[in-house]
């Protein structure tokens, strides 16, 4: 029988796995997708967190303070561990001044974190009897029913900026072994994208980032002012809006301004070679976007040992309450909370 079970090769899962087997555990690790890596593989690789405490709790207001600050002290210690597995930084900066952290090279961060076997296409469908078990499935961001029911009646229009596996199955089983839902559950993470098909390499290139500088209005005409840098209540906004649309109008003398390494011409020519609808007149761009989920912020309500429920732990977002009332980084979450989640269910053997 294994010492541990962990339910998903994401980032939280591959952490928990890995930070357990170097302490002698026998692990068995179960995927439900056909590949590990989860989110994970398809991220930025920007593993960051909010300056100081203060920061993190004007950007997060509606967080748990203890689960905050355990993300915040320990996070510099685990991206050096990352780093003594193997991981490949690709830039010690986040390019952001609100934030510190690092860049990751996403595949050497799977292969650095793929310690041990990984059983593909095996979800975990009930609790394991006899060993406790990481729940680590990634939140509920592919069910369109929980995303109905949290997030917004418009959730078959919502596009998926994640893999498609992430369908609240740790949140189920949490609940069934006698877990709570987290505060926030209405809220998640994402981008407004082209609203046109888009393929999962360019979830991050295609992404419309620069409310900042438009004039944002739904398919009525009301408006919407964007009021953080991460845009994360632009995404939020239309996802309640009908068709879960917005257009972002911009003046063509933005054109040129940045947003980080891309200026407001750069995607929308990204909009334009996706197919999305583009319209010029007036000195004026017109883009269509589309609401786009990539992952849900609400989760299980977890204590400071990431402890869900006896003997059941949650970590990244299976586990809800460090970014609630705004945004975190869900790597750095997943990483934190991976690493204590193993921990505390070795321990509870
Ligand atoms: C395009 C994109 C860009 C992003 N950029 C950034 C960024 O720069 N910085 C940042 O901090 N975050 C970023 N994120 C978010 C980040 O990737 C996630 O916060 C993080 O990967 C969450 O880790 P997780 O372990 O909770 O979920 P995941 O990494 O998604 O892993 C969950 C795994 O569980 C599996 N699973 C589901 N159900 C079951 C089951 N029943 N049994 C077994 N396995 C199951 C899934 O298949 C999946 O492999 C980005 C995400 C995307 C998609």
């Amino acid at each position: 029988m294994p010492d541990l079970v962990v339910a998903g090769a994401g980032m939280a899962g591959l952490v928990a796995a890995a930070h357990a087997r170097e302490r002698g555990a026998h692990v068995q690790v179960l995927e439900k997708g056909d590949r590990i890596g989860g989110a994970m593989l398809l991220s930025s690789g920007v593993i960051w967190r909010h300056r100081d405490f203060d920061a993190f709790r004007a950007e997060a207001p509606a967080g748990d303070p203890e689960l905050q600050r355990l993300v915040l002290d320990r996070l510099d210690a685990d991206l050096a561990w990352l780093e003594s597995l193997g991981a490949r930084v690709t830039e010690r900066e986040t390019g952001n001044p609100r934030t510190s952290g690092m860049r990751f090279d996403t595949r050497s961060l799977v292969d650095a974190l793929a310690t041990g076997d990984v059983q593909l296409r095996t979800p975990l469908h009930a609790l394991p009897e006899g060993a406790p078990v990481v729940l680590a499935t990634g939140g509920f961001a592919a069910d369109r029913g929980l995303v109905r029911e949290h997030i917004t009646p418009e959730a078959d229009e919502l596009m998926l900026r994640s893999t498609p596996w992430s369908t609240g199955d740790g949140l189920r089983l949490g609940l069934a072994a006698g877990g709570s839902l987290g505060d926030g559950m209405g809220e998640f993470y994402g981008r407004n994208m082209p609203a046109a098909r888009i393929p999962e390499s360019e979830f991050v290139s295609a992404s419309q980032l620069y409310a900042r500088f438009a004039t944002v209005v739904n398919e009525r005409g009301e408006r919407f002012e964007a009021a953080t840098w991460s845009e994360i209540d632009v995404a939020q906004w239309t996802a309640r809006q009908p068709r879960a649309r917005a257009w972002f109008r911009v003046a063509e003398t933005a054109l040129g301004e940045r947003v980080r390494e891309r200026t407001v011409a750069d995607m929308i020519a990204a909009a334009e070679r996706a197919g999305a609808a583009v319209e010029r007149s007036g000195g004026l761009v017109t883009v269509e976007t589309v609401a786009a989920i990539t992952t849900t912020l609400g989760g299980l309500r977890v204590d400071r040992r990431a402890r869900a429920a006896p003997r059941v732990y949650a970590a990244g977002h299976d586990a809800g309450g460090i970014s609630t009332g705004g945004y975190a980084s869900g790597l750095a979450a997943a990483l934190v909370l991976g690493r204590i989640a193993a921990e505390s269910a070795l321990e509870a053997r």
